[in-house]
């Protein structure tokens, strides 16, 4: 289970209102992209659904229960950072199981579910190495390893790609949404890039300035955007 719903989210930061107000549901199994341009407040409202930033009015639920008060570790969602957020001191290994192993998961069963997230990922003959002797790509999926291993509601991405180049991004495109397929876990997905957006998306959630312009399939925001912001950023090439 992993559905996720926003009602009436609001952050305010100092003076700043950063997000003035979301309502949303992600469903369970889904793979939500959030998209707008730099500064509009895509990490912002994925923190506050990590737990990683406290609302400043309004309700998350996950799974119907209301996540107010209840800490990032507790929340059953796992963020995936950009690859160099890695332990550099690390082995693959060390990287996959340090969640597991700060929650007091015993030995043997790390062992067992960091080799079972190594298989799928394509890891496996890298497990005894460190970051630094790993490709992008590579490192990027020890970085998803990470969160899969410990079997969440749901994946938060944020611009997971943004840091490889642009024949790895495509490729790493098409990993994480069949990986997301074939688990079935709900997904929520942070980009500028509507490219990314369109590609990944089974829906599509588009940000202005903190307020979610419109809501829908890649086709459905293709063929009817409801409004010239979402239509210049959805239709101009990247
Ligand atoms: P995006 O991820 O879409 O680029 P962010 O969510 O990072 O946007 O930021 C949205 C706005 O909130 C920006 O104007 C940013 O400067 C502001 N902001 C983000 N985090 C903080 C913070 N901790 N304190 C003050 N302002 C912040
Ligand atoms: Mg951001």
């Amino acid at each position: 289970m992993g559905k996720i719903q926003l009602q009436g989210v609001r952050k305010v930061f100092g003076q700043v209102t950063v997000i003035p107000g979301v309502d949303l549901t992600v469903d369970d199994g889904s793979f939500v992209v959030f998209v707008g341009p730099s500064g509009c407040g895509k990490s912002t409202l994925l923190r506050l659904i990590a737990g990683l930033e406290d609302v400043s009015g309004g309700h998350i639920f996950i799974d119907g229960r209301d996540v107010a008060g209840l800490p990032a570790a507790q929340r059953g969602l796992s963020m995936v950072f950009q690859s160099y957020a890695l332990y550099p001191h690390m082995t693959v290994r060390g990287n996959i199981g340090f969640g597991l192993k700060m929650a007091g998961t015993p030995k043997a069963e790390i062992a067992r579910k960091v080799e079972a997230a190594a298989a799928t990922l394509n890891l496996t003959p890298y497990l005894e190495r460190k970051p630094g002797q790993l490709s992008g790509g590579q490192r990027q999926r020890v970085a998803i390893g990470r969160a899969i291993v410990r079997e969440p509601k749901a994946f938060l991405f944020d611009e997971p790609l943004s840091n490889l180049d642009a024949a790895l991004r495509v490729q790493m495109r098409l990993e994480i949404s069949r990986l997301q397929k074939d688990l079935g876990t709900t997904a929520i997905y942070v980009t500028h890039d509507q490219v990314e957006a369109m590609t990944m998306a089974d829906r599509i959630v588009v940000l202005n300035q903190g307020n979610v312009e419109q809501v829908g399939s890649p086709i459905e925001l293709y063929e009817r955007p409801n409004s010239l912001f979402v239509a210049g950023f959805i239709g101009s090439p990247q």
